[in-house]
């Protein structure tokens, strides 16, 4: 789902000598990665550069711990909720304004309906604000090491990015952003790194940064940090953006949102109403209302994946593990008695998928999403298997 992928693009080959090439092609696989453009692309396609999400293998045989994905499936108050939707009206379009949906969300947070905006998952809603929040004439400020989507969409929409290092233990530290700036993102808690920073660290920088808009990307924050969704009133500037992704369990659904100030979200609406009427399908708008209305599942869904994080994190430090303490649904961990990338392909060859980066700075750690108790003792099972191999 996320961060730092580096894999390199593949770009299909489209050309005269196509038949000679697709021989060569298949002798010599690397080839396949050369930049060749099709002459149909315009010159934005040719550009991009885009994001690889995490491998998505459709034949169910490994245990996943890969993409951050919730491991409680969605209750059945919310199952069921889809499903009358199913059954009510798929000849007729959906509400554009996502009226409901943005009611629960507005009660959830106890902010009016004018601060919330929707959209098909948060990709969707930071791509709105990236087109159209983002002042295109400055540079754009993001951490080194963050969700790797953000350098994408800059691309996209041909925003300079400047990406300020994190510490050397990965910390973020806002007080050394400079605020003449045309944005700023950052994810809290950070991906991959699984670290949050304090709500008054970031109240302190919206102190100072008045003039651009700052978005904290929160797609885990239900998992341990605490959230700027109670600033929007006091910082006009400040948009909020969550999923129901992760701690929900609804990343098959696509829905996420954004919280801000009526003229921020009145700007979203713009763009939203300029490129898709009907981003959110009837199911969806349905599925994520009824997630919002479930406190009770949400809260123990969450809690499971904190004790399980919590119970693996210390798994892993007895067997040698460097492991950052995590906020997140997933265990941001460097082995030490092989390289990361061994663990990686020795995880997989043994059944278990967890996310490689082959990036500056974190290649020599692993970013493992927490599953079930039982798959992270599987986890550790193969684990001691392979130190025991090393
Ligand atoms: C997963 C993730 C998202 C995207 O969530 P969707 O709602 O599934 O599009 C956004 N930001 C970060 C940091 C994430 O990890």
């Amino acid at each position: 789902m996320d961060a730092l992928a580096r894999e390199p693009a593949f770009s299909p080959v489209v050309s005269v000598s196509s038949v000679f090439k697709y021989t060569l092609l298949n002798i010599i696989p690397v080839l396949k990665y050369s930049q060749e453009m099709s002459k149909f692309w315009n010159q934005r396609t040719q550009r991009l550069q885009p994001y690889v999400p995490g491998e998505q293998p459709q034949d169910q045989r490994y245990i996943k711990l890969n993409t951050n994905e919730n491991p409680t499936p969605p209750s059945t108050g919310v199952l069921k909720a889809m499903h009358e939707a199913v059954d009510d009206g798929l000849n007729l379009y959906p509400d554009p304004d996502c009226r409901q949906l943005k009611r629960s969300i507005a009660d959830y947070y106890a902010l009016p309906v004018e601060n919330v905006f929707v959209g098909n998952g948060s990709d969707e809603v930071l791509a709105h604000i990236f087109a159209g929040l983002f002042d295109h004439n400055k540079s754009l400020i993001c951490p080194d090491i963050s969700y790797s989507f953000y350098p994408v969409y800059a691309r996209l929409y041909d925003i300079s990015l400047k990406q300020i290092p994190l510490g050397a233990g990965f910390e973020l530290d806002l007080g050394v952003y400079p605020v003449d700036n045309g944005g700023v993102i950052f994810a809290n808690p950070n991906a991959p790194t699984s670290l949050a920073i304090g709500r008054d660290d970031i109240q302190a920088f919206l102190e100072r940064n008045t003039d651009s808009v700052v978005v904290v990307d929160e797609a885990y924050v239900d998992f341990g940090a605490q959230s700027c969704a109670s600033l929007v009133g006091a910082y006009p500037n400040l948009l909020v953006v969550q999923t129901v992704s992760k701690s929900r369990s609804l990343a098959g659904l696509r829905v996420g949102f954004a919280l801000g100030n009526p003229e921020l979200i009145e700007g979203l609406e713009r763009i939203k109403n300029s490129f898709n009427s009907y981003p959110l399908d009837k199911v969806a708008l349905a599925g994520a209302k009824a997630a919002f209305e479930d406190t009770q599942g949400f809260e123990t869904a969450r809690q499971e994946v904190i004790r399980v994080r919590n119970q693996a994190s210390t798994r892993l430090r007895k067997l040698g593990f460097e492991v950052l303490d995590s906020s997140a649904n997933f265990i941001f961990a460097r082995p030490h008695f092989l390289s990361a990338e061994a663990v990686y392909l020795g995880l997989k060859q043994a059944g278990v998928l967890v996310r490689y980066f082959n990036a500056p700075r974190i290649s020599e750690y692993l970013r493992i999403t927490v599953g079930t108790e039982r798959e992270m003792a599987m986890l550790v099972e193969k684990l001691i298997q392979l130190k025991q191999d090393g």
